[in-house]
């Protein structure tokens, strides 16, 4: 017989029957989980009350913070009127017809089509599969080969996680064969010594053309980038990236596809991040801000081109062989058209560009100390990197876990922040207020003079 008498916390429930992802296990059996129940604005509760700034809007994703009432509406109206349907079999709901209307006018496209699925790990998938379903259909069944960059962050399913630049996916025998990986675009760290920003880039694009002519243009399939590389570390290109690498792409033919999982609407200051960096994709790829994290929800929204490549590709055949059962969900389309709507037209974009230049003045402020070698974002998401010396960007041991040890710190303080590599990154809700905004800088401010004085 099973013993079935459930332990008493909270924490202890949550390790008993639930298996936590992307988590430090030392960490979380030596501090204990933190198990919410509701959210306030941009602050979240746990059970035993305790309130938290998140600073990182959960996953990069609650842009309208965690109780918004027009979101919470959306929802239950769509749950009263039709509250599931797919999009198979040439059916699906009036919501998502209307949503796709509504992201191709919202789109920097002049037309186009949108394809739904149900998280950012399963629209680039998708996308991935409509390349190789086109260049098949016209003829090119080698151009298979995927191009991404180092540190680029785009999911977990088996080809996001090999589009993925990370070495934490070796634990999985990933990447598949036929990823391909660019060196990240990041100047101050993988700028040589004494190599200048425009030399930098100009080896950037040598490496790009070397490694098309190595494995062929006909071989590749597509190019993947975000705008500014998030769960990479918050890592805006260095200057001029997109201008100088597109001719390149465009030259032999390879589609460009912008993960815009975490830049789309409005992150960076405008709707999209390709927008703040002045170039136009092929393709874009949404999730997490699209329904304000209010409900799992991707999609794939296509530029003209590849809308009428995928068009014929597919009359060919006459089906398109893929999708989700939750496609397009109903309750998931309502929400997200709400959301665009609170983005556009009710308030938030405007308090971005409001709060944007408070956000880089705290940034700035913070990393005027000795142990910040740079602080680097765009718009409201930014990176902290801490280093043991600033002048030679000698990181802290990593024993020392000083990123962690900040992020810990933060929390004990009713502070959400999180340690990606050596960097500790904010991402606030687009609903801030600017005091809750002083707010979050003095607590990561406490954080970090207190986790400094322990490891100086
Ligand atoms: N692309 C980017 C740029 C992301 O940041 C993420 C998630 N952090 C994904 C894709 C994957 O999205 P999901 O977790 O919804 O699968």
């Amino acid at each position: 017989m099973p013993d079935t008498t459930l332990p008493n916390s909270w924490d202890a429930r949550a390790k008993q029957n639930s298996f936590f992802g992307f988590t430090d296990l030392p960490s979380i059996n030596e501090r204990g989980t933190v198990i919410l129940t509701h959210g306030e604005g941009p602050y979240v509760v746990d059970t035993e009350g305790r309130r938290y700034l998140d600073g990182n809007s959960g996953l990069w994703n609650m842009i309208a913070g965690f109780d918004h009432p027009a979101l919470i509406k959306a929802a239950q109206d769509q749950y009263a009127r039709f509250p599931g349907y797919h999009a198979f079999f040439g059916r699906m709901s009036d919501q998502a017809v209307m949503l796709s209307e509504k992201l191709v006018e919202v789109s920097p496209f002049a037309d186009g089509k949108v394809f739904y699925t149900n998280s950012g790990s399963e629209a680039n998938d998708t996308m991935v599969k409509m390349l190789w379903f086109l260049h098949a259909a016209e003829g090119r069944p080698n151009a298979r080969k995927i191009i991404t960059r180092g540190n680029a962050y785009h999911g977990v399913t088996a080809v996001s996680a090999s589009m993925t630049g990370k070495p934490y996916n070796s634990v999985f025998g990933l990447p598949l064969p036929g990823f391909l990986r660019l060196t990240c675009p990041h100047y101050w760290r993988e700028g040589r010594e004494g190599e200048s920003a425009a030399d930098f880039l100009a080896r950037l694009v040598a490496e790009l053309e070397e490694m098309i002519a190595r494995e062929g243009a006909d071989t590749i399939a597509g190019f993947f980038a975000e705008p500014v590389q998030g769960a990479g570390g918050v890592i805006p290109p260095v200057d001029g990236y997109f201008d100088a690498i597109l001719p390149v792409l465009r030259k032999h033919g390879i589609p460009v596809i912008a993960d815009e999982v975490i830049t789309g609407f409005g992150r960076t200051g405008s709707v999209w991040g390709c927008e703040s960096y002045g170039f136009l994709p092929d393709a874009i790829i949404s999730s997490k801000a699209l329904t304000a994290g209010f409900f799992p929800m991707g999609a794939v929204i296509l530029g003209p081109e590849l809308s009428d490549r995928l068009q014929r590709a597919t009359d060919a055949i006459e089906e398109f062989p893929h999708g989700f059962t939750a496609s397009g969900h109903p309750v998931g389309c309502a929400i997200a058209l709400a959301s665009i709507d609170l983005v556009l037209n009710g308030g938030l974009m405007e308090n971005v560009q409001r709060l944007i230049p408070r956000f880089e003045a705290g940034m700035a402020k913070l990393a005027d100390q000795d142990h910040i070698g740079e602080w680097r974002g765009r718009g409201l998401m930014g990176a902290l990197e801490a280093v043991r010396d600033k002048a030679t960007k000698k990181p802290f041991e990593g024993h020392l876990s000083v990123s962690e040890r900040i992020a810990n710190t933060c929390t004990d303080h009713g502070l959400i922040c999180r340690p990606l590599g050596q960097s500790i990154v904010l991402c606030p809700p687009f609903i801030m207020t600017d005091a809750q905004m002083d707010e979050m800088f003095d607590k990561l401010s406490a954080a970090l003079a207190q986790v400094f004085a322990e490891v100086a």
